[in-house]
C-alpha cells in the first residue's frame, strides 16, 4: 500500500512538472514522517526513499538514532531555540526558522559544532493568526541580516498554505512567495545558495510545482492519515 502510494506520488508530481514545463529533478519530495512508526519508515526506505521531514526534535533524533545513517533529515516544524542543540548536526535543512533570535541560537550551535547550517525562512504569506513565520515585507531584511552569520546558509523560503478545500485558492499564495524566492535569488550573487523553496503539502502540492517549487512536503499522501492519539 505504501508502495501504490508512493507510486502514485511520484506519478502526480511529474505530471505537474510536465503541465509547468519542468524538469523532475527541478522537484524534491520530502517524505513527512511524523507520528508514523519507525517500522514505516524503513519500509519507505526500503522503497528507496531518503528524504524525510520531522516537525518534532524528540522524534527526528529518536528516528534518526533507529535508522539507516544515509538518510536525509529535514526539521519542519516550529523549533524552539532552547532544541536547536539537539537537532543541529542531524538536520540538514530547517525548514522553519521564523525570528532572528532563532536564527542567532543556530549560528551559535552550528558555530560548536564547527558546521555551517542550511536555513529556509518561513513565510506566513496569508498572515494566518494560528500559524509560524515572517510577514513577506520582513523576509528581505531578515535574510541581510543573516548573510553576515558565518555558520547559517539562507537557502530559500518555506510556507504552509492555509488549508483550503480546493488546492487552486492558494494558486496566488505560491506565485506570491515565488516572486520573493525570485527576488532574494536576484540579490545574491551566488546564485546557487539560494535554491530552495518549499511549498505544497498533501493537498496541494501540485499547484505549488506549478508555481516554482523545489521541494514538496508530502504525508498523508504516502503515509495514509496519521493518528494522533496513539
Ligand atoms: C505535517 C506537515 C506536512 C505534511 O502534511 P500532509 O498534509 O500530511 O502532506 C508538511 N509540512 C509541514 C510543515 C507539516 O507539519
Amino acid at each position: 500500500m505504501l508502495k501504490d502510494q508512493l507510486q502514485e506520488v511520484e506519478k502526480r508530481i511529474q505530471a505537474a512538472c510536465d503541465r509547468a514545463g519542468r524538469k523532475r529533478e527541478e522537484v524534491t519530495l520530502i517524505a513527512v514522517s511524523k507520528t508514523k512508526p519507525v517500522e514505516t519508515l524503513q519500509e519507505a526506505y526500503d522503497l528507496g526513499v531518503r528524504i524525510f521531514g520531522e516537525n518534532k526534535v524528540q522524534e527526528l533524533t529518536a528516528k534518526y538514532e533507529a535508522l539507516p545513517k544515509d538518510i536525509h533529515w529535514h526539521m519542519i516544524g516550529h523549533l524552539q531555540t532552547n532544541k536547536v542543540k539537539y537537532i543541529i548536526d542531524k538536520a540538514e535543512l530547517i525548514h522553519s526558522v521564523d525570528s532572528l533570535k532563532l536564527a542567532e541560537t543556530i549560528e551559535k550551535e552550528a558555530a560548536k559544532h564547527d558546521l555551517i547550517a542550511d536555513i529556509l525562512v518561513e513565510v506566513n504569506v496569508a498572515e494566518e493568526e494560528s500559524k509560524f513565520g515572517m510577514k513577506m515585507e520582513e523576509v528581505i531584511p531578515f535574510v541581510e541580516k543573516v548573510s553576515a552569520f558565518p555558520h547559517v546558509r539562507v537557502r530559500g523560503l518555506m510556507t504552509i498554505a492555509p488549508f483550503v478545500e480546493d488546492p487552486e485558492e492558494n494558486r496566488s499564495i505560491f506565485a506570491d512567495l515565488h516572486k520573493l524566492y525570485i527576488d532574494i535569488k536576484k540579490k545574491n550573487h551566488d546564485n546557487d545558495t539560494v535554491s530552495v523553496l518549499s511549498m505544497g503539502m498533501t493537498n496541494d502540492y501540485e499547484v505549488a510545482i506549478e508555481e516554482g517549487a523545489t521541494m514538496v512536503r508530502v504525508g498523508t499522501g504516502i503515509f495514509g492519515a496519521r493518528n494522533y492519539a496513539v
